[in-house]
């Protein structure tokens, strides 16, 4: 675990400040780039030094499987940029996200879950919580959905921990996360947020009231398509179990490697997040102009119903949009027909992918299960990456007509 407490004195910095130089301070040499710590242990000069290091009179660094330099730089640049205090890195954001659940299920009470939540977090909910015997409760949070409610009837039965995603995958609906964070703070629950896909460089769910966030670093934060990674953040007192406990063993622990590379990818995630914005804007107006397309999901869109809480909540509407054509062959057809954007799952990387929830992440599931976490067959998802405009534009435009 790495504390943000140095962090927290320059939080007056600039975003991108921080992102760029919120690793620095540890290194003997100074270096401009933050040291690749590429090893397993550390070693002790003799043995009352190493006593001082594991009692935790002295700083120290043990085995990298506790935590290791580069790693804890990448989980004090993450938790400045998400104003929290602490972070904790993964392997993957399914780690960090396991993590946190197993921490918030040790209460022996209830799980709350949004309906809307990312794919891989619902199989965890499904095939490990349930079969554990943790028992699990999902409820609609969606700004658009029954209302807060659902939510305040679960908490009055008591819940461990309630856990959301705004906006979500693949769904792109929207959370009111101020909203239900406040209902969570008022019965003494922990709220987690899934902040992947606006990165901390377009919302931060800490400064809106929640406990936690978690991200798949392998998205936007790495930002490049060549690593798994993932981060949790939150106060000392949320992280300390996490850091130490749930983090350490279950062995989900994150290379330097790729904690040095997620480093890198952070420098330039508010220019990435600009340019991914842009690019999604401008493809969401495209869509919403095509007679084949039934819906465009997209928050910056006035037309989306999260539109006015997007716009509270989040400082640009993101990379990420969704598009509903008339059914599952029209959806693959639209995909065979482009050629600079890609088929593949993931997302945040810098070429465009798109991926069918019906026919690749959501296939496990049945047609009605899909309906009710809001994804029809002929849904769509693009992940509007860094290349040139015209050329996503015209891609487009030509999948289009091949319909
Ligand atoms: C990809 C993703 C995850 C899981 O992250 P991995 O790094 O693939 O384990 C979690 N939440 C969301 C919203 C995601 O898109």
């Amino acid at each position: 675990m790495a504390d943000g407490e140095e962090g927290r004195e320059v939080e007056s910095e600039g975003f991108e400040t921080m992102a760029i130089h919120g690793s620095e301070g540890e290194d003997p040499h100074r270096a401009l780039t933050p040291p690749l710590y590429m090893t397993s242990t550390f070693t002790f000069p003799n043995v009352e030094e190493m006593g001082r290091v594991l009692s935790g009179e002295r700083p120290g660094y043990v085995y990298s499987r506790g935590s290791n330099p580069t790693v804890a730089s990448l989980e004090k640049v993450v938790a400045q940029l998400e104003g929290g205090e602490s972070g904790v890195a993964f392997a993957s954001g399914m780690g960090a996200i396991a993590a946190v659940l197993l921490h918030f299920a040790k209460s022996r009470r209830p799980l709350v879950f949004s309906r809307h939540i990312y794919t891989g977090t619902r199989h965890f909910v499904s095939e490990m919580l349930e079969p554990l015997g943790i028992p699990v409760r999902f409820v609609d949070l969606r700004v658009n959905g029954e209302g807060l409610s659902g939510l305040r009837s679960r908490l009055e039965e008591g819940a461990g921990g309630v856990f959301c995603e705004s906006p979500s995958n693949p769904s792109l609906d929207i959370v009111d996360i101020a909203a239900v964070s406040a209902l969570c703070r008022e019965y003494g629950v922990p709220l987690a947020v899934d902040n992947t896909f606006p990165s901390p460089a377009l919302q931060n769910p800490l400064r809106l009231g929640a406990t936690i966030v978690v991200h798949s670093a392998t998205k936007y934060l790495g930002g490049h398509g060549d690593l798994l990674g993932g981060v949790a953040v939150g106060s000392r007192e949320a992280m300390r179990q996490i850091a130490t406990v749930e983090g350490p063993l279950l062995g989900a622990t994150l290379s330097p490697m790729n904690g040095w590379l997620i480093l890198r990818g952070i420098k330039t995630l508010s220019l990435r997040m600009e340019a991914h914005t842009l690019r999604a804007g401008a493809l969401a107006k495209l869509f919403a102009e095509s007679s084949q397309v039934l819906e465009v999901r997209y928050p910056g869109l006035p037309s989306h119903p999260g539109y006015e809480t997007a716009r509270r909540q989040m400082a640009g509407a993101g990379g990420m949009l969704s598009v509903v054509f008339a059914g599952r062959e029209e959806a693959g057809r639209f995909m065979n027909a482009l050629r600079v954007v890609k088929i593949g799952v993931s997302l945040g990387d810098p070429a465009s992918l798109v991926e069918h929830p019906a026919r690749m992440s959501h296939r496990g599931y049945s047609r009605e299960e899909r309906e009710s976490m809001g994804i029809p067959e002929g849904l769509v998802r693009l992940s509007v990456g860094l290349e040139s405009l015209p050329d996503l534009q015209i891609d487009v435009e030509e999948a289009l007509r091949a319909l």
